[in-house]
């Protein structure tokens, strides 16, 4: 007994070494991105490169492999729940790192960072044959990669797994269907209403400084603590740092529309309560870690959308819109607000989609990527492929590559299995807001008075606190008391764009 305590201790000290060194990492990725003058960049990748070497190198231990197998073998009743959470965390990620032949995960990454270049140059030409080559070698590696750690699952589901802990085919196929049943009528239905929103009421001028104090207002008053936090610029915004107590994130301002770089604050700052509410009694040890993207992704959406593009937070922030912005805003009514902050229309770029039109974007290369996979598609027909579910799915179809099956970074560094996430993140998100309404009916009163402590605490005593003691589905199935549907999403869907859009 005495002995399983102490490797039990043992195991916990590595994970910790691991997980400080990854603190290092997350700090100068951000630096990285945020303030490191550009001639520091391939100085920069030599130092990630070394340091995620060590990190490996650590995590492939076969003494720490000695230790979680002993561990493992002892079982469950043995620890606490939390200890056996950690047990099983390092055995899954000591199975993934050291499953894989070296050479591969060296040819992977070899592939992705030329994979990168040619891509740009691709996307730039506007050429898909240039690409078609890395993108055939990738599914090859991918698949092989698979084989390594699991023969007997599709290739496709355990590169899934990588992004979305849990998710399956199985439970992917029918979500996606009734989305697209449900979202290409309704989508079809906004485009052909004669009652849509005028957007032109938010054309102005929005000076910086402005935009950065409204932003840095309305993320504290969600409740992001600065005290362990900053907000700086980045090109593409997003949410990192090294530890819970050192939350950072990112937004980029454009002169002519304050909304954008607005609803990136909220979306990160989604994220950084997330990363602040994590569990810090449980030290740094895998079971506080977030739990998957997609429910990562759900408390930005959570944040953004649910809260921050409804009716009672137009309400709550109007005034102060006005205050910060006069012309335009002091002619907007906080209806005509809400109504212009929910503009939906189909458009080429996933990045700049709505919340209708976004899963469709998303089903798509789900579609494309399961049937890389499985061999039913072939890569050289893709631009073909990708342009008849556009005009299928959203009705329309993209003047190049360029603004279709190249427009994603993700596919050039292998990351298959990624995207389902993000429309997860949006399920999640809706239906967590509809069990938060059940349980505290006064939620839009609470918005409308600019009163967040409630939801918040609500998210981090179901969400945020829980950390990874529970899977995503015993985690959804716990907070919402039914597991995920597509039915509340596309009920809240259709409810809202009907009222927006006045359909029958
Ligand atoms: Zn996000």
């Amino acid at each position: 007994m005495d002995d399983l305590k102490q490797d039990y201790q043992q195991l916990a000290d590595h994970l910790e070494e691991v997980s400080h060194l990854s603190g290092v990492m997350g700090v100068l990725h951000w630096d990285q991105e945020v303030i490191m003058p550009s001639g520091g960049g391939g100085a920069r990748a030599h130092q990630l490169a070394t340091l995620s070497g060590v990190i490996h190198e650590k995590s492939t231990d076969t003494k720490v492999g000695e230790t979680i197998r002993k561990l493992a073998h002892a079982g469950s009743p043995q620890f606490s729940e939390v200890e056996w959470r950690n047990i099983q965390e390092a055995q899954r990620d000591f199975e993934r790192e050291t499953k894989v032949p070296k050479s591969l995960v060296q040819e992977i990454a070899e592939l992705s960072s030329r994979g990168h270049e040619v891509w740009v140059k691709a996307r730039q030409e506007n050429s898909f044959k240039d690409f078609a080559p890395v993108l055939s070698k990738f599914i090859d590696l991918k698949k092989q990669y698979a084989h390594h750690i699991d023969p007997n699952t599709p290739e496709y589901e355990v590169n899934l797994d990588d992004f979305e802990r849990g998710a399956t085919i199985e439970q992917l196929d029918p979500l996606f269907e009734g989305l697209k049943a449900e979202l290409i009528p309704l989508i079809k239905q906004i485009a052909e209403s004669d009652h849509k929103p005028d957007g032109s009421i938010l054309e102005g001028k929005f000076p910086i400084e402005k935009q950065e104090a409204l932003g840095k207002q309305i993320s504290t008053d969600m409740g992001f603590c600065f005290d362990q936090g900053r907000m700086d610029v980045a090109v593409h915004p997003f949410c990192g740092g090294g530890h819970p107590t050192d939350v950072r994130i990112t937004t980029r301002y454009r002169d002519d529309d304050f909304i954008e770089s607005l609803y990136a604050v909220i979306h990160e700052t989604g994220h950084g309560l997330y990363e602040q509410g994590r569990p810090k009694e449980w030290g740094n040890l895998p079971v506080a870690e977030s739990l998957t993207m997609g429910i990562h992704e759900s408390q930005s959406l959570f944040w953004e959308r649910m809260i921050a593009q409804s009716k009672s937070f137009a309400r709550r922030y109007q005034p102060l819109f006005s205050e910060t912005f006069p012309n335009p805003l002091k002619r907007v009514s906080a209806d005509a607000l809400f109504r212009a902050i929910n503009i939906s229309k189909p458009s080429f770029i996933r990045v700049e989609a709505d919340e209708v039109t976004y899963p469709l974007h998303v089903i798509l290369r789900y579609e494309i990527e399961k049937g890389l996979f499985d061999g039913s598609m072939a890569v050289d027909d893709l631009p073909e492929i990708w342009n008849g579910k556009m005009k299928k799915y959203l009705g329309i179809c993209p003047p190049s590559d360029a603004k279709g099956v190249l427009q994603d970074v993700h596919w050039s560094s292998g990351l298959f299995g990624y995207f389902p996430s993000y429309t997860l993140g949006a399920m999640y998100a809706c239906q967590f807001f509809q069990a938060l309404k059940l349980q505290i009916p006064n939620v839009e009163e609470l918005v409308e008075r600019g009163d967040f402590a409630t939801i918040r605490a609500w998210l981090r005593d179901n969400i945020h606190s829980k950390g990874r003691l529970y899977s995503t589905s015993e985690l959804v199935q716990q907070v919402t008391g039914q597991p995920l549907s597509a039915d509340v999403f596309i009920r809240y869907l259709n409810e809202k764009y009907s009222e927006i859009y006045q359909l029958n």
